[in-house]
């Protein structure tokens, strides 16, 4: 089969930026079924093998949960639809209303499972799981109410993920889905839907027994979207290789060994035109490549801001991360007990696990003269920092891919990473010369991210190298439109797998 017409895919998310957005999955779910819809003939990569279509290729649709917090600006919506969702208590109706994104459809699922005060995630998957299977479901019988076939169901983390299960479940039976391929995307896979267990039973769904399965992840919902889908896809190649070894298979690793063929690794992009330092309204003094010591006043306006001693020559290092373990914030902190005779300034900005947002608050008591911890979610700040300090820490124990460290390069911030996942994808080290972009290390332990951070504070007192490295970090094509490619010629080739495409 040919596609003759658009390439119709159905993207299947909890949050999109900006419509609601929680953390990195709004970001990535706000941006690329946007790029995918922008993708024309004019557009498309040259070099790939890709065969011309019509203008408009690829017809993205975005399903999101009408979650309460959307609520507030949602005067104008049509509802177009109603159905029910079977359960096991009687079926539950599904209202779709309808909006646009950046011109590409957007469909919102409304009833009783998503109440209005209900925030995105309540952190309980018993609740979240009746909210999410509910939420699934009903967006996969959505393109038939609306006639509308797709080729790709592309479901992102366990929220999504009961769609592809059944989809798995009815493919076989139902011509209207006979040709529709699955693509279950992992952002991060220790959150499997744990104790969301028993709303399969509760939606009708049988549990995946007898499966390539460890016995104790057959009835989760992350694991199912990943055992029914034609192909899975990581944010980014390190993270799809790690996720098959027991350190961050999440127990899963046999099984995803068995799959390791069916699984790329695809980097998520930045939206370059949030991200830019040469029209960011927060920034004191905006700045290019090509004006890099116009940085100088965005730094001397935080050091003033947080009555940090205004010195040029002091590295000022940056860290803006959720406040969790596997950001190793942890780390940062004790890296910075062993730099007492060095001399740098440092900005904490997060919030997260109370314990590690107290260690934070206790190093700047500590170091009263350099080090400001600031508990909060603050976007504004975190656009100053990222445009006006010297140094990123981002010494995450994994990262499946991190969009820190990306927006950092683009600041012309320089980022210390630990060599995992994401970060090992993006940031290259110094010791590559003149191809470098920041700082790696390896172990997940502090004397390792100090001596990066020391070989960091040698490197910037030399500032024709630091300007290199700076300058090498904003020319890199982190844009969307790069991840957009490679999705697009991944759907066009787990089509050609399943036998409904060839070119
Ligand atoms: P995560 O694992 O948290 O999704 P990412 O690096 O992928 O990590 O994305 C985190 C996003 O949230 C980035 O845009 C970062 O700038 C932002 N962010 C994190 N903490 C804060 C904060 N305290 N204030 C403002 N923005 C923050």
């Amino acid at each position: 089969m040919n596609i003759p017409e658009n390439l119709r895919v159905l993207f299947l998310a909890s949050e999109a930026d900006p419509i609601i957005k929680v953390g990195g999955l709004g970001d990535v779910a706000g941006s690329l079924p946007v790029a995918l819809s922008k993708l024309s003939r004019k557009q498309v990569n040259p070099i790939a093998n890709i065969p011309s279509m019509d203008e408009d290729q690829v017809d993205v649709r975005l399903v999101l949960p009408f979650h309460g917090a959307i609520r507030p600006s949602s005067g104008s919506l049509d509802l177009i639809a109603s159905y029910d969702v079977p359960h096991r208590d009687g079926p539950i109706l599904a209202s779709i209303f309808q909006m646009k994104l950046d011109g590409m459809p957007v469909y919102l699922i409304s009833g009783s499972p998503i109440p209005e005060d209900a925030p995105v995630y309540t952190g309980d998957n018993d609740i979240d799981g009746f909210k999410y299977y509910f939420f699934s479901l009903a967006a996969l019988e959505l393109p038939k109410v609306l006639g509308w076939q797709p080729h790709i169901l592309h479901a992102n983390d366990w929220h999504a993920a009961p769609a592809v299960y059944r989809l798995g479940l009815i493919r076989s039976k139902d011509p209207f889905y006979s040709k529709t391929a699955s693509l279950q995307e992992i952002h991060n896979l220790p959150y499997l839907g744990n104790g969301a267990g028993k709303q399969l039973i509760e939606y009708c769904l049988p549990p995946a027994k007898d499966s390539i399965l460890p016995w104790w992840a057959q009835d989760l919902p992350l694991p199912l979207g990943l055992l029914a889908a034609d192909h899975i896809v990581t944010v980014s190649p390190t993270y799809a290789k790690e996720i098959l070894t027991p350190e961050f298979g999440s127990g899963l690793q046999d099984f995803l060994h068995l799959r390791k063929d069916s699984i790329t690794g695809i980097l998520n992009g930045i939206d370059t035109k949030r991200w830019d330092p040469c029209i960011d309204r927060q920034l004191p003094a905006t700045f290019d490549s090509l004006q890099l010591p116009k940085r100088q006043t965005n730094k001397a306006a935080l050091q003033k801001e947080f009555s940090l001693e205004p010195d040029p020559r002091i590295p000022l290092l940056g860290a803006i991360t959720r406040m969790e373990y596997q950001k190793g914030i942890d780390l940062t902190i004790n890296a910075l007990r062993m730099l007492k005779d060095l001399s740098w300034q440092a900005i904490l900005l997060g919030t997260g696990t109370p314990e590690l947002e107290e260690a934070a608050q206790h190093l700047q008591a500590e170091f009263p003269d350099r080090v400001r911890t600031i508990i909060r979610f603050d976007p504004a700040l975190s656009r100053r920092i990222f445009g006006g300090s010297d140094v990123l820490l981002i010494p995450s124990r994994y990262e499946p891919c991190g969009l820190t460290q990306m927006i950092a390069m683009r600041y012309g911030c320089v980022p210390v990473g630990r060599a995992t996942g994401g970060l090992y994808d993006t940031i290259k080290d110094e010791s590559l010369g003149k191809e470098a972009t920041g700082f790696l290390f390896g172990d997940a332990v502090p004397e390792a991210l100090a001596e990066t951070i020391r070989r960091a504070v040698r490197l910037f007192l030399d500032p024709y190298r630091w300007i290199e490295l700076q300058q090498n970090g904003m020319s890199q094509d982190f844009s969307w439109i790069r991840s957009a490619y490679q999705y697009f010629e991944l759907y066009l080739s787990i089509l050609k797998k399943r036998g409904v495409y060839e070119d």
